[in-house]
């Protein structure tokens, strides 16, 4: 594994490419802005010859073969060797993205069973015969894509670049990832670790780099089969676009502004623990945080003052350290980022209880990007903090006094990606999941989602679904064969 290895570069053909030459980006540990390691950066060319050697693997390999029996016993072994190594995986991801270990430790876990799941699926991919008239045999079968490309985001590196790699590779496609700037390194040694399970060179090429160059030129070529993109909204539409010159079939799993309704039967220390892993998990950096938190009217302040209290008493530091409860931003950037959207939300006027900067944080952290948990109350629907996605530790709380107003202020946002409803009565729960718009809705637990469920949002959350057995499809195409047997073209009347 290459962990220990200074210059990474991206990985072609079952190898790394000379990183002599290249233009190199330093990565910069969240906690602390030491550099942790540096990363040859992919070109246009690179992704070209990506393509080319996945194109080459995909003709060449047996790895196609239509039963799939070999695709589902290399993905089982690489979803062993994943589950064994967790604790290097783990330890690289959370040093390069800067979340606590165990998050770290549980995307391991949660890659390996996406992949073992899909291991089960690969040699089940089956079409179906259709009775015609005459004498004839109609029957379809699916065909792998053949090239595949993987666009990643930097808030779950490997395990979101896994949750889309493995239905390509159950279907029998070669696929090309290329992961986000910043947070390359799990990506690279996965590359190794799948060689060593079984992949055949290319049919996993890895290209990290700039995402307009690299993600560009791969999204661009006639000869991509299809694009999986997860990351923002706006580099999505960007993607769709360009994907639209070939037709070629793309899938977006996009942001969110997800709300947590909180009724006044729920119970509550679930609910606070729900609300509370919900926005200051991973750092609040998550498409699928419940950043708007809806809270009916009667119990609104003794729920604030209860999130808030433990809230506040939340470990922060290192991700590497031991008890760490939230760690740091991924960088100084996005930090500030998030930053401006706690200043915007004081000048529009939410009230500030918790947090808002890192002054009250202990002086040793004051070298990583640090936002202690924030949480504002007395947020009106219009203002800036409760429509758009902060991607940091922030919290922005309305309230509600009928599930008719809960509703409409859930729906009030140009995302639908997860919802959380906490109530005891079952009607509540029914009416809000029936009409919620949102991809995924969870009840009384927040949040959650498991490889073989569907996991997709409405409106500007994204196009199609990636988990669950379906996911496969999107990476086949479906063809219908007709053979006519006999004379006989027309059945009896
Ligand atoms: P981003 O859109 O900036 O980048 C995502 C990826 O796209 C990176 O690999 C980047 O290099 C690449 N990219 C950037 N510009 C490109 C271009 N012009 N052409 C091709 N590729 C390009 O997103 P991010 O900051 O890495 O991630 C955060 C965003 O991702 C948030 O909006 C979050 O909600 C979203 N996200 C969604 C899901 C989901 O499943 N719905 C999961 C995680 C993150």
């Amino acid at each position: 594994m290459s962990i220990a290895r200074e210059v990474h570069a991206p990985f072609l053909d079952g190898r790394a490419l000379e990183a002599e030459g290249r233009e190199v980006r330093a990565l910069l540990n969240p906690a602390d802005n030491e550099p942790i390691a540096s990363v040859a950066q992919g070109t246009r060319e690179d992704a070209k010859a990506a393509i080319e050697s996945s194109a080459k693997a995909f003709r060449e390999s047996d790895w196609a073969a239509p039963d799939g029996q070999r695709r589902g016993k290399v993905l089982y072994r690489l979803s062993q060797l994943l589950a064994e190594r967790w604790e290097s995986f783990a330890r690289l991801e959370t040093l390069n993205q800067g979340k606590p270990l165990r998050e770290s430790k549980a995307d391991m876990l949660y890659a390996a069973r996406t992949l073992e799941y899909y291991a089960g699926l690969a040699d089940k991919l089956q079409g179906e015969s259709i009775p015609v008239p005459g004498e004839r045999l109609d029957f379809t079968v699916r065909e792998p894509v053949g090239v595949t490309v993987h666009i990643a985001p930097w808030n779950y590196p490997l395990q979101l670049a896994v949750r889309s790699l493995a239905p390509a590779w159950a279907a029998g496609n070669a696929a090309i990832l290329k992961p986000a700037s910043w947070t390359p390194l799990t990506a690279l040694s996965f590359a190794e670790l799948a060689l060593e399970a079984g992949l055949p060179p290319g049919i996993l090429n890895v290209v990290p780099g700039p995402g307009g160059e690299v993600g560009e030129a791969l999204v661009s070529d006639p000869r991509v089969g299809s694009v999986s993109f997860t990351g923002s909204a706006d580099v999505g539409r960007r993607i769709l676009a360009l994907a639209s010159a070939h037709v070629t079939p793309t899938t977006l799993e996009l942001g969110g502004k997800g709300p947590n309704i909180v009724f006044a039967d729920a119970d509550v220390d679930r609910a606070v623990k729900g609300v509370l892993y919900g926005i200051f998990q991973n750092a609040g950096q998550m498409c699928w945080a419940g950043s708007r938190l809806l809270l009916e009217e009667s119990i609104a302040e003794s729920f604030l003052a209860k999130l808030g209290e433990i809230a506040s008493r939340l470990k922060i530091g290192p991700g590497l350290e031991p008890g760490v409860e939230m760690g740091p931003l991924v960088t100084r950037e996005h930090l500030a980022n998030v930053r401006s959207y706690v200043e915007k939300g004081l000048s529009d006027g939410a009230r500030l209880l918790l947090g808002g900067s890192s002054a009250a944080l202990p002086s040793g952290l004051a070298r990583g990007n640090y936002l202690s948990p924030t949480i504002f109350s007395g947020v009106a629907p219009g203002m800036t903090i409760a429509r758009e996605e902060i991607f940091g530790p922030v919290l922005a709380s309305m309230t509600f006094r009928t599930s008719e107003e809960a509703l409409a202020l859930a729906n009030d946002s140009a995302y639908g990606l997860l919802a959380g409803v906490w109530t005891r009565d079952l009607g509540v729960a029914h009416q809000m999941a029936r009409g919620l718009q949102s991809g995924m809705v969870s009840v009384n637990e927040f949040p959650i989602t498991f490889p073989q469920t569907p996991f997709g949002g409405y409106k500007q959350s994204g196009l199609g679904s990636e988990q669950g057995i379906r996911a496969v499809e999107f990476y086949t195409r479906v063809k219908n064969v007709n053979i006519l047997f006999g004379t006989r073209k027309r059945g009896k009347a």
